[in-house]
């Protein structure tokens, strides 16, 4: 869902409808039994969220990025967006990365 930073108002729904994901998710995790979610876990543990290949960890700055060269996703560990921001201090890195990565 593209959001426009902006706008406040969206922004403010979003964070709701989020905490909302996390709490039906953490509710899911509840009731599923250790064993099913190793066996998920096993099952997609660095495949692409989006296309299903292997994704190969690749390091940008000190961040290692899930990089999947067939679709060109890039995913971010929980924390390392913040860590991107972090180190960027106006240095645009997050524009350098993706002409790196989207290139
Ligand atoms: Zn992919």
């Amino acid at each position: 869902m593209p959001v426009n930073p902006s706008d406040p108002e969206k922004e403010y729904f979003l964070k709701l409808e989020l905490e909302k994901l996390r709490k039906l998710q953490q509710e899911s995790r509840a009731k599923m039994k250790e064993e099913s979610r190793k066996k998920l876990k096993e099952l997609h543990w660095m495949n692409c969220p989006k296309c299903g290949m292997e994704l190969k960890e690749v390091e940008y700055q000190t961040i290692k990025v899930d990089y999947c060269a067939s679709c060109g996703g890039s995913w971010f560990d929980a924390g390392e967006i913040e860590q991107l921001l972090k180190l960027d201090e106006g240095q645009g890195l997050l524009g350098k990365f993706l002409k790196v990565f989207k290139s």
